[in-house]
């Protein structure tokens, strides 16, 4: 049976890292990471969201804002506050809670963001740069199945991934960073016929479809990795992936929990996308480079 990769575990020794790397810009630089994080509306599950990641902040020692407009704010107002934070040298990260509401420009909003604080990575500046392999803000999703994926001790290049689901926030960019590592990619969505076919041949499976029981074992290549970012919740309330979990796992030979497994990265990905800018903030104000090591850069 497969071995367990604890992302729970491997976001802990991050936000330790994280901890560290603020402590030196605050006792070296006198500087605060800033994080600002916008929210409109009040849908349960981004309040939840919010939640964890102004927590995050405060576990490693970030400031966190929170900017909550009501549901039937006017656009304007919420790109006039972006501009304003956008400015503010203070905030080295700006994150808009999606989704908006249904009246919102969403690539507006986010085009309004400073490229320099774009967090989240969803700027088109950022998503252009991840296409050529040249971005500072991985999206915090794809960007921690990379590094679980590294922790695990996965070689990327030259083997098979195939990623389910083809969303910009999760599924492309995912796709492109394991281009980047030089893996054969292929990206299978809810039109693909015979998903099977493409997800037997995975040395790396990679699956964020929001589908409950979508892949089954025999779906899985013998002695795949299996990265499941799905999160669903059942009628039971148990929050499971998109895996049958007990029947993959004795496929493949190492995989992701539903919880446990890329959750805690992702909001641990944020942190240090907001630690990269105000490190990048002071690298332009012309002190010594300290850029953390980037995920997606090419190997060799
Ligand atoms: P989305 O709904 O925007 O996109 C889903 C993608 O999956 C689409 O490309 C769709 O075509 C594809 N898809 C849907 N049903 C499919 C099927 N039956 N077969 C093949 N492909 C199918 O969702 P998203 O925002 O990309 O999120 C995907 C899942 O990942 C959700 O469960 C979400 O909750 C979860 N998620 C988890 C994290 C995390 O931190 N663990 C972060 C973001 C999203």
């Amino acid at each position: 049976t497969a071995k367990i990769i604890d992302g729970k575990a491997v976001a802990a020794g991050v936000r330790q890292e994280c901890r560290q790397r603020v402590d030196v810009l605050k006792k070296k630089f006198g500087v605060s990471p800033g994080l600002a994080v916008i929210m409109v509306g009040e849908d349960p599950a981004s309040a939840v969201y919010v939640r964890k990641k102004i927590q995050a902040c405060a576990d490693v020692g970030i400031d966190s804002r929170k900017f909550l407009f009501p549901a039937d704010v006017e656009q304007s107002a919420v790109i006039d506050k972006i501009t304003e934070l956008s400015a503010n040298p203070s905030i080295h990260g700006i994150l808009v809670q999606l989704p908006l509401p249904k009246h919102f420009d969403v690539k507006a909003v986010l085009g309004a963001i400073d490229q320099e604080k774009d967090v989240d990575g969803f700027h088109l500046y950022n998503v252009g740069g991840l296409v050529i392999g040249d971005t500072v803000f991985p999206p915090c999703t794809p960007y921690g199945v990379m590094l679980l994926l590294d922790h695990a001790g996965v070689d990327v290049a030259g083997r098979n991934a195939v990623v389910v689901g083809a969303s910009n926030i999760v599924g492309k960019p995912m796709a492109l960073m394991l281009m980047q590592r030089e893996a054969t990619v292929s990206v299978c969505h809810a039109k693909t016929r015979d998903l099977a076919q493409f997800t037997i041949l995975a040395d790396i499976l990679i699956v964020a479809a929001g589908y409950p029981n979508l892949i089954t074992a025999p779906m899985v290549k013998s002695g795949a990795v299996v990265i499941d970012v799905g999160i669903n919740r059942l009628a039971n309330g148990q929050l499971v992936g998109d895996c049958d979990f007990e029947g993959v796992r004795r496929r493949a030979s190492m995989i992701t929990p539903v919880p446990g497994g890329v959750g805690p990265m992702t909001v641990t990905m944020l942190l240090v996308n907001t630690i990269n800018s105000a490190e990048r903030s002071l690298n332009a104000a012309g002190h010594q480079p300290m850029l953390g090591r980037s995920i997606c850069a090419a190997t060799p």
